[in-house]
């Protein structure tokens, strides 16, 4: 259950209100964590809690306010619960099995068909008659009965989520495709002040933990010590990985044959569209003067002072790619036809979220003609270390090269 959040299924509950969704979330996790009432609209923010889900392991059930509350306030649930929609890997759809359905029911339903979205529907009140009406509508869509007062249906539920789960694509693991069993790799990590005090950040405790259950060896090191362990080496590693703000020294550090890239890299990789970030970074030499850049990040991590996102970045472009460029910073991506105005999203490696979010960003950018790219990919082009990076990886390497 200490999986985080960005490497678990994300299960989203979406429903009118007083459809009985914070009554199923209790009667899944078998506690109270949704405040349940008879007056409509008593879930205000989302409730994110995670549950094991057999062969799923660990899975983020988020409970949302109905997708019919009212009001100002109403509005801005409506958008946070949207929001929890856009990184739903499965959606269940919980709905009055007495009741016919709405016609928000039914665009909701056909919208997300289109968009082939995973997705149950929860017969809620199965304790009374069934309505005909939503029974005929839901004739090609998998649906289990739910009394949520007896507590019956739930463990078909169950079932249902881990066999409908186990059809979603996951994301692949850091070092898919790059290593094989007995390998060495060679970690570089720079333990300096925007280093957290007393362990690795995610990206590299995953990227060892890949390792592991590939059956290689990682050596770790910092990049001061990284000539000497490379240098004493009797088998040099398969590939060596290191951090993007090191990449300069630790590239001039290693022969030009030792195959390098970064964590970033591999992040963008696994959280993103590589393919799609190189094609942003082929475009740096074509950004016009006055155009706008879009910083954004995913998470309120704390800031340093030279901070790679806020501040580093946008020095490192004005200097290199156009002295002339405006820069906006934010942690969510704007409403498309403020997205439009942008000529640049530049991502950060996303580690804390999950691969269907920066998948859903990437599409919205695709959508808006806007070109992105990430902070590991635009740090390795900055210090001329693009194509080397790239290297690992000959699809991209040839995209990029061409
Ligand atoms: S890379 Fe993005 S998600 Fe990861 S810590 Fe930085 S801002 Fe947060």
């Amino acid at each position: 259950m200490t999986t985080p959040l960005a490497e678990q299924m994300r299960i989203v509950l979406y429903g009118l209100r007083n459809s009985g969704k914070s009554s199923l979330m209790n009667n899944l996790f078998e506690k109270k964590v949704s405040i349940i009432s008879d007056t409509p609209g008593t879930t205000t923010d989302p409730v994110t809690r995670s549950i094991e889900l057999g062969a799923l392991g660990p899975v983020a059930v988020s409970d949302t306010a109905g997708f019919d509350d009212i009001g100002s306030l109403g509005n801005q649930r409506i958008k946070q619960t949207d929001s929890k929609l856009d990184i739903a890997d499965l959606v269940l759809l919980v709905t009055r099995g007495d009741q016919s359905p709405t016609k928000e029911e039914k665009s909701f339903l056909e919208n997300q068909k289109a968009q082939n979205k995973s997705l149950i529907v929860a017969l809620t009140f199965a304790d009374q008659e069934l309505d005909q009406k939503k029974v005929n509508w839901l004739q090609n869509t998998t649906y289990v009965k739910i009394d949520n007062l007896n507590k019956t249906g739930l463990n078909d539920l169950k079932k249902q989520l881990i066999l409908s789960g186990k059809k979603i694509p996951t994301e692949i693991t850091p070092v898919e495709g790059l290593v094989r069993e007995n390998d060495l790799v060679l970690l570089v990590t720079p333990i300096d002040l925007a280093a957290p005090k007393g362990r690795l950040i995610l990206p590299q405790v995953e990227t060892i933990r890949d390792l592991l259950d590939k059956d290689c060896a990682c050596l770790v090191t910092k990049e001061r010590e990284l000539h000497y362990f490379y240098d004493n080496l009797k088998e040099k590693p398969k590939v060596v990985i290191t951090d993007s703000q090191a990449f300069s020294k630790v590239s001039a550090d290693l022969p030009e044959n030792q195959l390098l890239t970064s964590f970033s890299i591999l992040f963008a990789r696994k959280k993103g569209d590589l393919s799609f970030y190189i094609e942003g970074v082929k475009q740096l030499s074509k950004v016009p003067a006055g155009a706008k850049i879009l910083v954004l990040e995913s998470c309120s991590h704390h800031r340093q002072a030279d901070d790679i996102g806020t501040v580093k970045i946008p020095r490192l472009f004005k200097q290199l790619v156009q002295s002339q460029s405006e820069f906006t910073f934010s942690r969510s991506l704007p409403e498309p036809e403020i997205l439009q105005n942008y000529h640049m999203v530049i991502n950060c490696g996303g580690c804390m979220v999950t691969r269907n979010l920066m998948m859903n960003r990437i599409n919205q950018l695709q959508e808006q003609g806007v070109y992105g790219l990430n902070y590991g990919l635009f740090l390795a082009w900055v210090n001329g270390l693009l194509p080397r990076a790239l290297e690992p990886f000959p699809l991209e390497y040839q995209q990029y090269i061409e």
